[in-house]
């Protein structure tokens, strides 16, 4: 990193202005991560030749949250193709909060694979024939994006179980609509571990950095899942990965993201980068504050919404 670095610079810029921001608030539904220490900012930007820049707290672990629902969602489709995967979760942005009760009434699909009842069906489709092979294809698929091997935060995962009140309701009820087959518990298994495997923000800009490159991870080169499940992913991130925020997230800063409720941001540009964030302190909409702030000044400084003329 040189002072002759734009990237570098731009990114140092970004932290010092927005490190002081202390708005927001910490998530609290489950004790760990009211913990987290809510100063933390980290930034990283990952190239499509594998080159890594970083900022701040870049390397400060935190679960991965809701990010982790991108990356189930790849698999549901490499394990089921498209058309089966849509039979049974839309694509369609719910403008609702995350864990909001939006099922189709005539189908009973969950709206999309971002909020938490989408994202409880897609584990579902995850071929294997356990509740821990359906993970551990989760859990290697989000290393193989990393490029390192992740772990589980098991501190995390039991504080999920025990307030997983409302995702099991979403659970029984998808059940009694017809667009959950498999068993509620051993789903919830799954997803509420996903949600609990940890994370820096450096190797969440390698993660989306690997769906910019098409499903080729620029840092070690392995190819961990097809360009058409990258970009079938990279889309429904577009139209849906901010939650009820999404629309307005595209109309600011204009490329594909998600968010997870620890304070985890990951945004990409195809052929372009991978941006992952990290900030505990959250918006009303349940988005990282100083993650969506920087990500508004960094589209500007470097131009890259994805429906800009160049
Ligand atoms: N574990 C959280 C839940 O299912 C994840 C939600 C999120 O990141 N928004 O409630």
């Amino acid at each position: 990193m040189t002072e002759l670095d734009p990237v570098a610079a731009t990114l140092d810029a970004v932290h010092r202005e927005l490190a002081p921001l202390d708005e927001g608030e910490l998530a609290g539904y489950i004790p760990p991560l009211l913990l987290a220490d809510p100063s933390r900012f980290g930034l990283a930007v990952c190239s499509p030749e594998g080159r890594l820049w970083s900022a701040g707290d870049h390397a400060e672990h935190f679960s991965i949250q809701s990010i982790s629902k991108v990356f189930a969602f790849a698999l549901a489709l490499a394990d089921r193709g498209l058309d089966a995967v849509l039979e049974r979760v839309g694509c369609e942005p719910s403008g609702e909060r995350f864990n909001a009760i939006s099922l189709e009434a005539d189908t009973g699909r969950p709206d999309n694979p971002m909020i938490n009842a989408g994202a409880i069906v897609t584990c579902s489709l995850v071929a294997g024939d356990s509740a821990a092979g359906r993970f551990g294809r989760i859990l290697s698929l989000m290393s193989a994006c990393a490029g390192r091997d992740l772990t589980v935060d098991e501190g995390v995962f039991a504080a999920e179980l025990e307030t997983a009140d409302m995702n099991r309701a979403l659970g029984y009820l998808m059940r009694s609509a017809g667009s959950l087959t498999a068993d509620v518990d051993e789903t919830l298994w799954v997803y509420l571990r996903q949600c609990a495997v940890l994370v820096t923000a450096d190797d969440l800009a390698v993660m989306a950095a690997t769906l910019a490159c098409g499903g080729v991870n620029p840092v070690t080169g392995v190819r961990t899942m097809s360009s058409d499940v990258a970009r079938h992913v990279l889309t429904v991130m577009a139209t849906c990965g901010m939650y009820d925020a999404s629309g307005e997230w595209m109309l600011r800063v204009g490329s594909p993201a998600k968010s997870g409720v620890a304070g985890g941001v990951i945004t990409a540009s195809p052929a372009t980068f991978g941006l992952g964030l990290y900030s505990p302190l959250l918006d009303a909409q349940g988005n990282s504050l100083r993650s969506v702030r920087a990500c508004e000044l960094l589209a500007e400084r470097f131009s890259w919404h994805a429906l800009a003329v160049p």
